[in-house]
């Protein structure tokens, strides 16, 4: 059994009691934690590794609760534009044109900003090639849920999406079948539901059951833009959650994100359902909306943190939406006591661990929980002094203060150091398919700026 003792370190544990330990160690042995805080020598087995962390802070592994890993090739594709070139005429073409070697580089790509930025398990509301994804986050070593962005209706899809209901549900079997509990059981597949926009009750309906039926959870944009909150009146008399509430999916395995145009009352359904909440605050300002977070947290919803994708946000950094998290809220509400430091931390940890349906294994460092882990180093001139360090965590921390990454017991990033990923030549693929698909899906982008080719001819 291979053991690693952390030492020295300030651990924000985010146990039950949010217990701080100054100077505290954890110990870890293979894929689990064995103890925190002060550690008994007599659990200490000779050979262990030993890290000196003083100076450090470590924290539980954060946890993004949604993001496209298979639109991160299709970053800068999306800015300055109105909601429908946004979503017909750059993501669709983009997302459509997409191969499964192309999801799979943009899924790798996509990992190593979310280990760099200390998240260790996320949650992918759905590309089209769940098994690429899925080779992608083994390769990483993080964890994920997994699903199909499915779709059995609407307006303007592309031809290659245009499928029956039989068929999206019959492929995400499939793909659960082949993958749900793949690589150690860090890789598990969920149902997508892409938006109201895109499926039919028949959809919605049969989702929620085989999600009951596999316990697994329901992945659905729910509520983002006040368009589709004006289609769903439009269609059935009331809003999107009141909607699915009527259909009776609304549930505790059930993840729905943005969730931006809701009522009070509908706040109300989310809190008697226990629906978990995926707020993504960059993209939210990008469609220009503010979730009801502060009362979300007063009604004691789960409200987790995601990035959503990158034609959306451009940063899939969980450090960053914590930063917007901790901002936009107190500005619209005119209020500066809302939507706390602290409260921000749980959800991108315990609360996220929740959402994922983890919160036996994840979201806090305890005794029998996963090695999933990240060690701070504050020492910058961006993030010190420390006054207040929890508060400093959320309001300057910058991913770079993320020094190490563990997941599942190993290091995913040491020092600063990728350790599971080749980056440069990650990097250097990433761009020459951004550039194909780009070509291939017919995108052309307006030069903002006059551009002089100043390259010799030829070359
Ligand atoms: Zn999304």
């Amino acid at each position: 059994m291979a053991q690693i003792l952390l030492k020295h370190a300030t651990i924000v544990s985010m146990n039950k009691e949010r217990q701080v330990f100054l100077d505290g160690d954890v110990l870890i042995e293979d894929d689990a934690i064995l103890s925190v805080g002060k550690v008994d020598p007599a659990m200490i087995e000779r050979g262990v590794q030993v890290h000196d962390c003083t100076g450090k802070l470590i924290l539980p592994g954060l946890i993004n609760t949604h993001v496209h890993t298979s639109q991160q090739l299709g970053r800068g594709l999306g800015d300055d534009v109105d909601l429908l070139t946004w979503l017909h005429q750059r993501t669709f073409p983009y997302e459509s044109s997409l191969t499964e070697e192309d999801s799979y580089v943009s899924t790798l790509l996509c990992c190593i900003e979310q280990i760099r930025a200390g998240v260790t398990s996320f949650a992918e509301p759905g590309g089209q090639f769940v098994r690429s994804m899925a080779k992608a986050v083994d390769q990483a070593g993080l964890r994920a849920k997994l699903a199909k962005s499915s779709m059995d209706c609407g307006d303007g899809l592309p031809k290659i999406w245009r499928r029956s209901t039989d068929e999206e549900l019959a492929t995400q079997l499939e793909d659960l079948k082949a993958l749900h509990k793949s690589a150690d059981g860090r890789v598990q597949v969920w149902f997508g539901l892409r938006t109201l926009f895109n499926n039919s009750d028949d959809l919605i309906l049969r989702t929620k059951d085989l999600a009951d039926t596999y316990k697994v959870g329901v992945h659905m944009h729910v509520a983002e833009v006040k368009e589709e909150v004006e289609f769903s009146k439009a269609k059935f008399g009331v809003g999107t959650v009141q909607h699915l509430e009527d259909l009776g999916v609304l549930d505790e395995n059930f993840l729905a994100v943005h969730t931006v145009w809701l009522t009070n009352d509908e706040v109300d359904i989310f809190a008697k359902r226990k629906v978990k909440v995926s707020h993504n605050p960059a993209a939210a300002m990008r469609v220009l909306g503010f979730a009801k977070i502060p009362q979300m947290l007063e009604k004691g919803i789960c409200v987790t943190i995601g990035t959503d994708g990158a034609p959306s946000n451009n940063r899939m950094d969980l450090i960053d939406e914590m930063w917007l998290t901790s901002l936009i809220h107190k500005g619209w509400r005119l209020d500066p006591t809302v939507v706390k430091a602290e409260q921000i931390l749980e959800m991108v940890t315990v609360n996220g661990a929740k959402a994922l349906m983890e919160e036996k294994n994840l979201g806090s460092l305890e005794v029998g929980k996963k090695a999933d882990l990240i060690v701070i180093n504050p020492a910058s001139a961006g993030m010190y002094p420390l006054h207040d360090s929890i508060a400093n965590l959320v309001t300057s921390m910058h991913s770079s203060n993320v020094e190490s990454t563990m997941c599942d017991g190993k290091w995913l990033m040491k020092d600063r150091i990728l350790l599971t990923l080749d980056e440069k030549s990650i990097l250097t693929e990433a761009q020459q398919r951004a550039d194909s698909i780009r070509e291939r899906a017919g995108i052309r982008l307006k030069h903002r700026f006059p551009v002089i080719d100043c390259r010799p001819e030829g070359r």
